[in-house]
């Protein structure tokens, strides 16, 4: 495939944007089901896809033996590709089948695959007819998680928007309420819920929110806070309700988890003593945590491969907490208002890029050099039989690494590959 590249213009000051297009090595939108079933215990993740899909989701979910599952692919087999069943039909079959077996769903997702867009199956209108038939005890929803043009965060966003229209109005006359959003792990959850309340901030709701029931109001007087940089559609969904976005760093690290409760304790009027108060042992603790790995990491230099959107915090995270200094920072897509704080922070020799063309973007790399490359599954093999070090990027969206109390584990992710490179060397 041929790729092609752009040096955008971007305004002063910023450092400029390779645009490419091209070949693409990432994970597909179906990926954040691992972490998204976790997170919602009354749903059901229905993947209309094929036998790919589903060795996709069993190989990263791994088998669950004991379990009850609440994930599965509708097989999309070849006479439904040519055409010659009625997939419709066969849905309606399959999802009455699972709901009179598995009645305690209380959300049902059809989720699109590359396969179901290809053969254009309408799994909105799918979706509209089933929830119509199961109204009062499951609600059916939709939403893609296919690859075709798309990164494995984006499905997240995806699901997360299609939460947006079923969550309950919140009156115009009701106190400020403030919404986390983005999947987070509980005890990150719990840390965060702790946090708010000392500072006197609340109510505090989460979306996801674990069970159906408890998805949280919104209205005019809603605030939220992203807790993963991921969520351009769902910002625009929650937009639209009347809820206004806090503008903040993403909190990773000291400072970025520092950042990110000041947004919220301003929107709150709390108190800037009070707030220092509630904030410093955490902070501290974060702080001398970071200050453990700033020997290995620090002067290093570090490229992102665009993978999982998170590139901008954390390579914002490793250069002024860490003093690592970013070589190419590439990232799917660039959202810059809501990384408009980050991109502040990166020393303007980054390298910025949006989209990907690997080859272009590898050989890139070799002329670099860089002591760290992060990027997916794909290409860590290859480099690192060059002799390059290499972190996996999934491996950031699947461990806890938000707040400060993870602020520690999240440089020891990126000082693990350089120590064992060192070991292998001895
Ligand atoms: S949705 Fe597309 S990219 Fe993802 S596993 Fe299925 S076929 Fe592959």
């Amino acid at each position: 495939m041929s790729g092609e590249s752009v040096l955008g213009c971007a305004p002063a000051a910023q450092p400029q944007v390779l645009r490419e297009r091209g070949q693409r090595e990432v994970f597909c939108g179906l990926t954040g089901i691992i972490w998204m079933h976790r997170k919602m215990q009354d749903a059901f993740f229905l993947v209309v896809g094929s036998r790919t899909c589903a060795h996709l989701l069993q190989s990263a979910a791994g088998v669950m033996i004991f379990a009850e599952p609440r994930f599965a692919t509708a097989i999309i087999e070849e006479r439904d590709l040519a055409g010659m069943a009625d997939c419709q039909d066969e849905l309606d079959r399959i999802v009455d089948k699972l709901l009179t077996r598995r009645p305690e769903i209380r959300t049902l997702f059809l989720v699109g695959s590359c396969p179901s867009e290809v053969i254009k199956l309408d799994l909105g209108k799918a979706a509209q007819r089933l929830d119509a038939k199961f109204a009062g005890s499951t609600r059916i929803l939709n939403y893609s998680g296919s690859g075709i043009e798309t990164t494995f965060t984006e499905g997240e966003d995806a699901c997360l928007t299609a939460l947006v229209p079923e969550m309950p109005s919140a009156d115009a006359d009701k106190a400020a309420n403030l919404l986390v959003v983005g999947a987070l792990p509980d005890i990150v959850e719990d840390q965060f819920k702790r946090l708010f309340d000392e500072l006197g901030i609340g109510p505090v709701h989460f979306l996801p929110a674990k069970r159906m029931a408890e998805l949280p109001k919104v209205g005019p007087n809603t605030v939220f806070l992203l807790a993963q940089p991921f969520l351009t559609e769902t910002t625009g969904a929650l937009q639209r309700r009347g809820a206004k976005r806090l503008d903040a760093l993403f909190p990773f690290g000291a400072e970025g988890t520092t950042d990110w409760l000041r947004a919220a304790a301003e929107a709150f009027g709390i108190d800037r003593m009070h707030f220092n108060r509630v904030v410093a042992p955490g902070r501290e603790r974060a702080k001398r945590a970071i200050a453990h790995w700033r020997e290995r990491l620090e002067g290093k230099r570090i490229t992102f491969l665009p993978d999982s959107q998170l590139e901008l915090p954390l390579a914002r995270f490793l250069h002024t907490e860490l003093g690592m200094m970013p070589v190419e920072v590439g990232t799917p897509y660039l959202n810059r208002e809501l990384n408009a704080r980050e991109l502040a922070l990166l020393p303007a020799s980054t390298r910025l890029s949006e989209g990907q063309d690997v080859d272009l973007q590898l050989d890139r790399v070799r002329l670099d050099r860089p002591d760290l490359t992060v990027c997916g599954l794909g290409l860590a093999n290859p480099l690192e039989a060059e002799g390059l070090s290499t972190k996996w990027a999934i491996e950031l969206v699947f461990s806890p690494i938000h707040g400060f109390e993870q602020a520690g584990d999240l440089a020891e992710l990126f000082a693990r590959p350089l120590r064992r490179r060192d070991i292998l060397r001895v």
